[in-house]
């Protein structure tokens, strides 16, 4: 095996940009949901939210090596592959939402989509919620709140971000709360206490339909439309952050917002884009994007580069032939049934949140939710030595974090279900 390179990687990698686990194995290899190491080690890659269709899948490797041998380079050049990515992505989005930026990630996106908001009403200050991550560009980083990562989040949000309390039925402010009422009531309030000035101020709202770091709680039903609803009844632009969520994630549907039954004015999504070629998107309506072209044009050198772009084609692609999303819908099931049912032998699993393969396992101290950030981590390293990789999550840290690739097999899911039980028995 080649020399381990974790002692060089720590010496200069930037603390900072964090690996998993404290003894992390040596990656060299990935093949569907699996990953090997340099050990010959098999691992089921059970936390990657980014490989949609799974590693080194053949048609996507296929396509990016093809275009790299003929041609990469910036995105202002004309090539098919711009074209045909944006064109797919148009016809995936609801109707009316079928201008589409190219970009390289996620927090590109969501800054992307907060500038919009910003030229399309001329107004400068967005509603966020609390537990919530959009990203780590200055953008991006001033609407997300979750401390799970940056426990000093909420001590440095600029003065044009206005917060709502997480919308989180099971523990915080609206713990028990099944229905919107409550939390709509407080959205009005919030808005109310801004005051006839400060709503003149208010460009939009950007919420993902189900908070990814905060394991996969689903909003109560009802709340996006009214939110929605309430953000456009003051002149405010509606942004999804689709990025984790959005992309057949959820089985039942492709898109986070659809979930919710509500229809947003921008859509910000990446990761799954480009199957782990940096890629990301903002597809958004004709209104919307006119308004930024009076300010001026976009440039973003490798955003929707040909190679890129040629990537994001093969990933629809793959989507379609191997039905991911269906697979999503069939094995998130059986995934989350059997999630479910190894919490009625194991107390600590709180609960189990989430639907298709956008799963979090929430572990508990006691019967008061009290969470166990401690006992998640156990678990996760006593997982891996099992050979199966999977993280925790949340503002707690407390929630083992479940997207695999869209492709897990039937079996491998039985077996990751097999392991967590053994962790759980021994941790
Ligand atoms: N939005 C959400 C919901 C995310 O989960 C992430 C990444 N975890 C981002 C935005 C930022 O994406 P990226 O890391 O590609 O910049």
């Amino acid at each position: 095996a080649p020399a381990d390179t974790l002692a060089r990687r720590d010496a200069h990698v930037a603390a900072a940009q964090e690996h998993y686990y404290s003894r992390p194995p040596q990656i060299e290899r990935g093949w569907r949901e699996h990953l090997i190491d340099t050990e010959a080690q098999t691992y089921v890659d059970v936390v990657n939210n980014v490989t949609i269709a799974g590693h080194a899948h053949p048609g996507i490797v296929d396509a990016a090596a093809r275009q790299w041998t003929l041609l990469n380079t910036n995105s202002r050049f004309h090539y098919a592959a711009i074209a045909e990515l944006s064109e797919r992505l148009a016809a995936l989005a609801p109707a009316g939402l079928d201008r589409v930026f190219l970009v390289n990630s996620g927090s590109e996106a969501v800054d992307l989509a907060l500038r919009l908001a910003f030229t399309a009403t001329g107004r400068g200050r967005i509603l966020a919620a609390r537990e919530a991550y959009h990203g780590w560009t200055i953008g991006s980083d001033a609407v997300s709140t979750s401390i799970g990562d940056n426990p000093r989040a909420l001590e440095t949000r600029p003065d044009w971000v206005e917060l709502l309390d997480a919308p989180n039925p099971v523990r915080g402010t609206y713990r028990g709360r099944g229905s919107a009422a409550a939390y709509l009531a407080d959205v009005d309030a919030r808005l109310d206490a801004l005051g006839a000035d400060g709503r003149a101020q208010f460009a939009g709202v950007v919420i993902e339909p189900i908070f990814g770091n905060g394991g996969g709680v689903l909003l109560p039903d009802g709340y996006l439309a009214g939110l929605y609803e309430r953000v456009r009844a003051l002149g405010g632009v509606c942004i999804s952050d689709e990025v984790q969520v959005g992309y057949g994630r959820l089985g039942a549907h492709f898109w986070g917002f659809e979930q919710q039954g509500a229809v947003p004015d921008v859509i910000a999504v990446a990761k799954a884009m480009g199957n782990g070629q940096p890629l990301g998107a903002v597809i958004t309506t004709a209104a919307i994007a006119e308004a930024f072209e009076q300010e001026g044009s976009f440039f973003s050198s490798a955003g929707g580069s040909p190679v890129s772009a040629r990537v994001g084609v093969a990933v629809l692609d793959a989507l379609r032939d191997d039905d991911l999303q269906g697979n999503a819908q069939r094995v998130g099931a059986l995934f989350g049934d059997a999630l479910r049912a190894l919490g009625t032998r194991h107390p600590s699993i709180g609960a189990v949140h989430g639907m298709g393969l956008y799963l979090g396992v929430e572990l508990v101290v006691d019967a008061d939710l009290t969470p166990a950030p401690e006992l998640a981590r156990r678990v996760c390293d006593l997982l891996l030595d099992d050979g199966c990789i999977v993280q925790p999550t949340g503002d707690h840290k407390n929630v083992l974090k479940i997207k695999p690739p869209l492709c897990i097999t039937a079996e491998s899911v039985a077996w990751v279900v097999a392991a967590l039980d053994r962790a759980l028995a021994a941790a």
